[in-house]
């Protein structure tokens, strides 16, 4: 079986960054997504989501951004994703899951129900959309209305009309706010007391934010996501939910979850017909077990302080899209990083006879 230099887990921004940079350093490799069309974990958001609701999709390397219209997300990003993939002929194979990757003697070998592939190093690009974060709560599983996590998220008009209790203090949670808000009766439940931002998100604030989970990640600690030290805005689209009170109406987390609706630590009850846990992801490394790349602290710490790219504990391996470059403009950017790394990586590897 053939040795490839590299291989570059999933298509998204981060993994399509760095096909086209490994590509203009001239290293062989392939892309393998688990997706069976082009647009990542765009192709998956809710179809309420318009490109004027993102917070800003950033463009690919060499490309212009893609336009903030009216157009579905869902349909915009892929169509955008997929002329890059044609434009720059990335080496992109698809629907390929990636259920494990294990090291044959020096080798990288990355197994799926579709092949095998070896290669020298490996650019993980999965993202974290097909690893949603549902906490448990004690009755559950008891409940008789509707539970959705943001992933499956049907979009405002699922709700008109009832009762909902949103879960999260992220900016998903914000969102979903705003849009219930108008037509709904909506809660809103969070751990901690949400941050707001008042002053202006500028690129220096931007950089801080990053800065902090990139400490996080320099420590083998699992990272957070950026927004949640970026702090939280009210957008135009959130205004008439902000009238209507329902930021200021947060409350911390229920005790249990009840047939009908949810009991409060101070023993109150509240009627609700659908829980909506905006409670994030997780990084999709599951595949990487084999590997053994977590520190005894529980994330896979990266080089640089946490600006690089490359595991610490092993540097045939990249990650991007993975805690600070996990946004479409650090996923962007951990692209090139990564591309450098396998060269340097493939520069001071000696490549032996029998494996080329
Ligand atoms: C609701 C929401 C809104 C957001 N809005 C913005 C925004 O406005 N601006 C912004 O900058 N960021 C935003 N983000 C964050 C941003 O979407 C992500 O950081 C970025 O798009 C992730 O790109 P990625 O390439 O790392 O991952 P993804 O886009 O998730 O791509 C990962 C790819 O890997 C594939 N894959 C996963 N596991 C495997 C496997 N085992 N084998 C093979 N392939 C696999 C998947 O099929 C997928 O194609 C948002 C996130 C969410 C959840």
């Amino acid at each position: 079986m053939d040795i490839l230099d590299s291989i570059v887990i999933g298509a998204g921004q981060a993994g399509l960054s760095t096909s086209y940079h490994l590509r203009r350093l001239g290293i062989p490799h392939a892309v393998l997504d688990a997706d069976d069309a082009p647009g990542g974990a765009w192709r998956h958001r809710w179809d309420a989501l318009t490109m004027q609701d993102v917070h800003g999709v950033a463009e690919l390397p060499g490309a212009v951004p893609p336009p903030r219209t009216t157009e579905r997300a869902n349909r915009a990003v892929p169509a955008y994703f997929s002329a890059y993939e044609r434009a720059h002929d990335l080496p992109v194979l698809r629907p390929v899951h990636v259920d494990r990757v294990t090291d044959d003697d020096g080798i990288l070998v990355v197994h799926a129900a579709e092949g095998t592939w070896r290669s020298r190093t490996l650019v993980n690009a999965t993202g974290t959309w097909t690893h949603p974060f549902l906490p448990h709560y004690p009755g559950m599983e008891t409940f008789l209305g509707e539970q959705f996590h943001t992933v499956d998220y049907p979009g405002p008009e699922r709700f008109r009309g009832k009762r909902v209790l949103v879960v999260g203090g992220g900016a998903s949670a914000v969102q979903f706010l705003g849009a219930l808000a108008p037509i709904t009766d909506v809660l809103w439940a969070t751990r901690r007391p949400p941050v707001w931002r008042t002053d202006d998100f500028t690129p220096e604030a931007g950089a801080a934010a990053v800065a902090l989970v990139e400490q996080r990640v320099a420590q083998g600690l699992a990272p957070q996501s950026v927004v949640s030290v970026t702090g939280l805005m009210l957008r135009p689209q959130e205004q008439e939910a902000a009238r209507l009170g329902v930021y200021d109406a947060r409350r911390p987390m229920f005790q249990r979850i009840e047939p009908d609706g949810v009991r409060w630590a101070d023993g109150s009850f509240e009627h609700v017909d659908a829980i909506l846990w905006a409670t994030g992801f997780r990084p999709a490394i599951a595949h990487l077990a084999p590997l053994h790349l977590r520190s005894e602290r529980g994330g896979i710490q990266l080089d640089h302080g946490g600006r690089g790219t490359t595991a610490v504990k092993d540097p045939r391996i990249q990650l991007v899209g993975y805690g600070p470059s996990a946004s479409t403009i650090g996923a962007n950017r951990a692209g090139r990083t990564a591309a450098r790394g396998v060269r340097q990586f493939l520069a001071r590897a000696p490549i032996a006879a029998d494996v080329r």
